[in-house]
């Protein structure tokens, strides 16, 4: 490595990148199956810890690479378990990314973005611009962190069980970061969670929805938060580039090649006056008629100076009974962790450059190629 080379850091690469790293330096591919485990399973960072590697290779690990994951600044616990750590990344920017433990279960919501450039207006990261996408090593080091800091806790999943990708950022407008994330996360030397356990979120960027159908099978998510395509395009700017009428086919496409049973989480944040009314409802129903689907309807969870409101929880539970009565299968999410901010839409981060706002919607087409 030459004086200003920057180290590779291997905490992102996927198992064929680490095989061509080692294969690249005269070694055996199946180190890279050792420093996985040393990695992932065990979180060791300090390559010196890695007993079944030889000396010489671990000396050539520290000239020329490093296991690296950001760097927790803050982290706060909520009373209901949840927690939430800010993180700060090389250039400053930060973070967040919050454990939600649930009977038998632990969820991890990850960021894949600092900022969004969507621009719902219902989101708090919204307000705060698109900043730059996440590399694989900080989507993953996400996970790193969380697991090396859940300790037991009585009656409580310490552990993650299940990741969303639901935190800060489109991660679809992130996808191959994004792509090389999940399948880290997926494959056994590393985390081993199941295609069922690891679900992305996104805003509906129809073309890599396509995409990612063909890449990996993980489950997907979809903000849809109206019936129609004159509400949407109010809440989720992104709908006028891909209409309600090109979304549902896309969520259509993504389920069908599936030899498993699968079906598309559709959320819905349930802001008052806005979206609940019983019209609303019934016009879901008539939308979803045709589609696999299950219906998330998220409390909205309000943050500073906007002009949204939950929903009340009778309208909310009017609402839900309209769905299951249409025939789909609808639950309203807990909400999670509002003591320490924690919960959807309310992760804000800190976003050192705010004047690349302006490049929304041109970042948006550079996500897709
Ligand atoms: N960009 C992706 C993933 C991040 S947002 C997406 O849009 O799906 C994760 C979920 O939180 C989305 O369904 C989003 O619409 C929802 N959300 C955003 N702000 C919210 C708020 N203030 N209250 C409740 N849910 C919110």
């Amino acid at each position: 490595m030459t004086a200003d080379a920057k180290p590779v850091n291997l905490l992102g690469l996927a198992r064929q990148e680490l095989e061509a790293f080692f294969t690249a330096r005269g070694e055996a591919g199946f180190r890279a199956r050792q420093l996985m485990k040393w990695v992932h399973h065990h979180g060791l960072s300090d390559f010196e810890l890695m007993t079944d590697l030889s000396r010489n290779l671990r000396a050539l690990l520290a000239a020329e690479s490093e296991v690296r994951a950001p760097e927790v600044i803050m982290e706060q616990r909520s009373n209901d378990g949840t927690r939430k750590w800010l993180l700060r990344l090389d250039d400053g920017n930060c973070i967040e990314t919050v454990f939600i433990p649930d009977d038998g279960r632990g969820t991890l919501c990850v960021s894949s973005q600092v900022g969004c450039a969507l621009d719902c207006t219902f989101c708090s990261t919204a307000r705060q611009g698109f900043n730059r996408n996440l590399t694989p090593a900080e989507i993953v080091g996400q996970l790193w962190i969380a697991k090396s800091r859940l300790q037991p806790e009585p009656g409580r999943s310490r552990t993650v069980t299940n990741v969303v990708l639901m935190g800060m950022g489109e991660p679809l407008l992130n996808y191959d970061a994004v792509v090389s994330a999940m399948s880290l996360m997926m494959d056994d030397l590393a985390y081993g969670l199941g295609k069922r356990r690891v679900t992305l979120s996104t805003s509906g960027v129809v073309p890599a929805m396509d995409r990612l159908k063909d890449t990996l099978d993980v489950s997907l998510a979809v903000s849809l938060h109206a019936p129609n395509n004159a509400l949407r395009d109010q809440l989720v700017p992104l709908n006028r580039k891909y209409p309600i009428e090109q979304l549902l086919p896309a969520c259509k496409r993504f389920v069908e090649g599936r030899t498993r049973k699968q079906s598309v989480t559709f959320e819905y944040v349930m802001l008052k006056g806005v979206n609940d009314q019983p019209e609303h409802a019934r016009e879901l129903v008539r939308l979803l008629r045709n589609v696999p689907a299950k219906v998330n309807l998220i409390p909205f969870n309000p943050f500073p100076q906007t002009r949204f409101e939950r929903s009340d929880p009778a309208t909310m539970d009017r609402f839900r009974e309209l769905l299951i009565v249409g025939g789909l299968h609808t639950i309203t999410r807990k909400t999670r962790g509002d003591d320490i901010d924690a919960a959807c839409g309310q992760l804000a981060g800190k976003v050192a450059d705010r004047s690349r706002r302006a490049l929304r919607f041109s970042r948006m087409e550079e996500g897709l190629q």
